[in-house]
Order: structure tokens, then sequence, then C-alpha cells
């Protein structure tokens, strides 16, 4: 193969989810299987670069600046928001049908050895909605099982929720240490949902 096409691999192959194999099949399919494929989505990923946006109040997917669909949505439950590491993760939640209320997309989750620090992360807007909506009487961590997402808690437990009137749950996960909430089954995220307990 030539130096065109493993520069396109490797360009798939940073795209997560994507290993050697399926970088290479998809490779094959944009160059020389179906190049109207490869521009459809072209002009698809332009299009998106030029418009999608993170929502304002959650940091989810959006549009041209606006709030989400969800932020919008007046028929969603305000009392509680659900803390999740990354926006697809509120695909994943949705996917279940389990949450009715709001979502706040920290970014990712504190790793010292990874160096990403409370700055790194969406937590002073967290903060920032929470003094700012007294409605808020829940906060749902849905974050990873692991020594980060348990780092994350404590932090905003401490730090961010710390003097609120505001409780605080974690769910419980039906899922090995460092498993990400967006390959759950939506069974499994319901359980985990309805299963969280109170932080102490
Ligand atoms: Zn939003």
């Amino acid at each position: 193969m030539g130096e065109h096409f493993e520069k396109l691999k490797g360009a798939l192959r940073k795209l997560p989810g994507l290993g050697h194999r399926s970088a290479e099949r998809i490779a094959l399919h944009l160059s020389v299987e179906n190049p109207a494929a490869a521009r459809e989505f072209m002009h698809a990923l332009g299009e998106a670069l030029e418009n999608i946006t993170p929502c304002p109040l959650c940091n989810g997917v959006s549009e041209n600046g606006e709030l989400c669909g969800i932020c919008s949505d007046p028929a969603r439950e305000n009392g509680a928001l659900c803390v999740v590491e990354r926006a697809s993760d509120i695909a994943a939640i949705e996917r279940s049908g389990a949450w009715r209320g709001r979502y706040h997309v920290l970014g990712g989750k504190l790793s010292p050895l990874r160096k990403i620090g409370p700055d790194a992360l969406n937590l002073a807007s967290l903060e920032r909605r929470l003094s700012g909506d007294e409605n808020i009487r829940e906060l749902i961590l849905a974050l990873s099982n692991d020594i980060e997402g348990e780092a994350t808690c404590h932090y905003i437990q401490t730090k961010i929720a710390a003097g609120k009137s505001v409780g605080i749950t974690r769910i419980g996960f039906g899922l090995p240490s460092g498993s990400q909430l967006g390959f759950a089954d939506p069974t499994t995220i319901k359980s985990a949902l309805e299963a969280r307990r109170k932080l102490l």
C-alpha cells in the first residue's frame, strides 16, 4: 500500500474504538471501493465541524452555540443532574430510557498520572449550576468504577458540592472495574441507575 493509504489508515486508527483491521477496512472502503461514500463523509464531517458545538449548560452535544435538546426540553425533571464523563455516556443512558433528569458532562476524570487536574474538567461550571439553580436536589455521579472515577467523585463531594443542599449518589455498577458506561447495554445502565447509593 502507498504512502497516502497509510496516512489515511493512520488517521483512522486515532479514532476511538478503531483497531488496525477496522482502520484498514474503512480506509479501503473510502479510497478504493466507494469514493462516493468518502465524499459524503467529507461533506458531513465539514458541516459537523462547522455547526456542532458543546451545549453551553451541560457540555453535551449541541449546535451553533444553542442549548442542547435535553437542556431545552421543559418536560425533563429539574431536580437531579446526572454527572457523566463524556457526551457519549449521555447517549448510552438515553438509550436505557431510565433517566428523565438532566446531565452535566465533565469531559473526562481526574488523573494525576495523566496530569488531568480539576481545571481541565467542567467542574467550575458544575459548581456554578449548583449555586445558581436551587431546584437541583440530587447529583448522580455516573463515573467510571476505577481509581480515577473514585478520585473524581471524592473531589465533587468534598470541593464542588460541599455546603450545598444537594444529595450525592453514585450509580451502582454491574460492570467490571474500569468499564465505560458507553459500552454497557441499556438494561445494565437501567439497573445501575436504580441501584444508585448515597455517598457518605
Ligand atoms: Zn445541554
